[in-house]
Parts: structure tokens; C-alpha cells; sequence
């Protein structure tokens, strides 16, 4: 029998364990495969390892780990990827966002023989703020990245083990695990679902969460941001190089600018405004270049992306 694994990376979720342990073991008990459940506990501050432990020591099948500290969402769903033993390995959040009754169809593609299949939203029931920002999000990374990354797609989805193998081979640090599984590449298809509400709790994304993720996606995934600022850089050179000819010709033909109303004057209101402006471009892409090398100084540095406190069952 084939086996299926399942990661789910939780962060503060106590109020939605109970349930997602009840629903998703109803769910997997009508399945024809053996199932392994990957729960990470990102360094929960409340009761979330507790009841995983339960769990795990009830039924063995729940293979859990528990990280030193909070490490990020992403981290934690490349952690657990590391450990699955699946011949199919499902990537689901904690909070039943994800409904585990819809995971059935996503296994019939792949039993059609599909590598990957992905989830896309075809609604959220969100905030308008955060459905703006992920849709904003998701087509500025498409128009600036090379890559093919699917549109609405989180990390929601099922991948074969060959792929789930590429994947764990990647050894970069900040990772956007939905622009590396595409970046994978074999057969994917997107299969469309409509995303719930969070079961209970908070979202555990506040904005800095998200916005470290975006630049993420679009720093891993793309260059064209370094690349806006040659050409910028190039625009403003040449509307400069055009304003001093402008103002040698002022003062060569004085004259005939002062007759027409445009002579040379004391210009300091330019002059700042010309300062201002190189000033404040200059200070936008070197910001952009500090953010692609302090990426680069985390792949340098070499540390392990992890630290464990405890694993059970595995
Ligand atoms: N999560 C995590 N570490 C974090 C933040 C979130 O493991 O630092 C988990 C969280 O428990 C959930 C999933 O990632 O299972 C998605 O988080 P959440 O539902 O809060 O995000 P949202 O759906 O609001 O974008
Ligand atoms: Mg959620």
C-alpha cells in the first residue's frame, strides 16, 4: 500500500488542534493508503506541543516535531517536508484554511498521474486588506519573476516524492517553498478550492510576517528589481545631462534667455530639488541592494535552517 504523508507546520494553535485532529482522521480513515501526519511546532507559546503530544502518543501514525524557537512558517514546512517518508506528501495549514475534505480529489490527479497539484483560491474568506495584498502580491511577482509561478497558489498542495525530493535537495535558506515547487517543474496542475476561514484564533501572519515573505518570493525569484535601478539610474543621467547643456547654453546666450523670460537666475530651489531627488532614489536601490546581499549573507553564513528541541514517533 502507498503511503501518504501530511506536513503541517503550527504556531499557537490550540484552538484548532482538537478539531483538526478529529477531522483529519476521519478523513484519512477512508483512505486506501497508510498515512503519516508531520505536525512542526514552531515555537508555540501556548498549548499547541502539549496537544500534539497527546495526539502522537494515541496514535503513532502523528509524527511530531518541536523546533527550539519560532522559526517562520516556511521554515517549518521545509523541515517537515525533510521528514516525510510518503510516496505523496500533502502540505496543509493547521487551522482547517485548508479543508482536509477536499484533500481526496488532489490524490485522484495524482493517481492520474500528476507530480504536483496545487490548490488556487477561488475565494478567501479574508480581509479585504489581506485579499488585496496577496492578489497585489501575486501578479507583481509574475511580472517580475522568469519563473512560471501559478497565480493564488499558496503552499497548500500535494507533491509526489520525486519532487518533494528536488525540493529538500535546495539548500537555500530564505525559502518560498510555492515559487521552489514550481521552480521543481515536472507535471503540475492546479486544482481549484474555496479557502475557509480560519477554524479559530488569530491569523499567526501579521503584516511584518507577510511582508518578509513577499520580498522573499520576489528576491528569490526574481532580479528585475536591481535591474529598475540601472535603468532608472540611466533615465535620471540623461534628464541631468540634458539640464547642464540646458544651463551652459543659458549662460553662453544669456542674452537671448534673459529677452525670452528664462534668464540664469540664483536657482537654490533646483538645486535642492535635483539633490532630493538623486538623493532619495540613490537611497531606494541601495536599500534593494541591501536587501538581495543580506540574503546573500544568510546562504553564506551557512547555518542550519532549524534547530530541534524534541521529536516523537519519528
Ligand atoms: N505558522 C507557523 N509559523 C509562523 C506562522 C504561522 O508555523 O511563524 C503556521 C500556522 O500555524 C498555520 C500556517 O502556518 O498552520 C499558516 O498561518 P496562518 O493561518 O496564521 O496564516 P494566514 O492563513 O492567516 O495567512
Ligand atoms: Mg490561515
Amino acid at each position: 500500500m502507498k503511503t501518504i504523508s501530511i506536513v503541517i507546520p503550527c504556531y499557537n494553535e490550540q484552538e484548532v488542534l482538537p478539531e483538526l485532529f478529529k477531522r483529519l482522521t476521519s478523513v484519512t480513515n477512508a483512505w486506501e493508503y497508510n498515512v503519516e501526519m508531520i505536525c512542526i511546532n514552531d515555537g508555540s507559546k501556548d498549548n499547541t506541543w502539549q496537544l500534539l503530544k497527546q495526539q502522537a502518543d494515541k496514535d503513532s501514525r502523528w509524527k511530531i516535531i518541536s523546533f527550539s524557537r519560532n522559526f517562520g512558517h516556511q521554515t517549518a514546512v521545509s523541515c517537515g517536508l525533510t521528514y516525510t517518508v510518503g510516496d505523496a506528501v500533502f502540505i496543509i495549514d493547521a487551522d482547517l484554511q485548508d479543508p482536509p475534505e477536499v484533500l481526496e480529489s488532489f490524490l485522484n490527479k495524482w493517481e492520474d498521474g500528476f507530480d504536483v497539484v496545487y490548490a488556487i483560491r477561488k475565494a478567501r474568506k479574508e480581509s479585504i486588506f489581506k485579499k488585496f495584498s496577496y492578489w497585489a502580491f501575486y501578479r507583481v511577482l509574475s511580472k517580475l519573476s522568469d519563473l512560471k509561478i501559478p497565480l493564488d497558489s499558496g503552499d497548500f498542495s500535494l507533491m509526489d516524492r520525486k519532487v518533494v525530493n528536488v525540493i529538500n535537495a535546495l539548500p537555500e535558506r530564505n525559502r518560498f517553498v510555492r515559487g521552489l515547487r514550481a521552480w521543481a517543474g515536472f507535471k503540475q496542475v492546479g486544482l481549484e478550492y474555496e479557502r475557509q476561514a480560519r477554524f479559530a484564533g488569530e491569523t499567526k501572519y501579521p503584516f511584518k510576517k507577510l511582508l518578509k515573505l513577499a520580498s522573499d518570493g520576489i528576491i528569490s525569484f526574481s532580479s528585475t528589481p536591481l535591474i529598475i535601478s540601472a535603468y532608472i539610474g540611466m533615465i535620471v543621467s540623461f534628464l541631468a545631462f540634458i539640464g547642464v547643456i540646458f544651463a551652459i547654453l543659458q549662460r553662453i546666450f544669456s542674452p537671448f534667455f534673459i529677452s525670452i523670460g528664462i534668464g540664469p537666475i540664483a536657482g537654490y530651489s533646483t538645486t535642492i530639488m535635483a539633490i532630493m531627488f538623486l538623493g532619495g532614489i540613490q537611497l531606494i536601490f541601495l536599500g534593494i541592494i541591501g536587501m538581495y546581499l543580506g540574503r546573500i549573507y544568510d546562504e553564506v553564513k551557512q547555518r542550519p535552517n532549524w534547530v530541534i528541541d524534541e521529536s516523537i514517533n519519528l
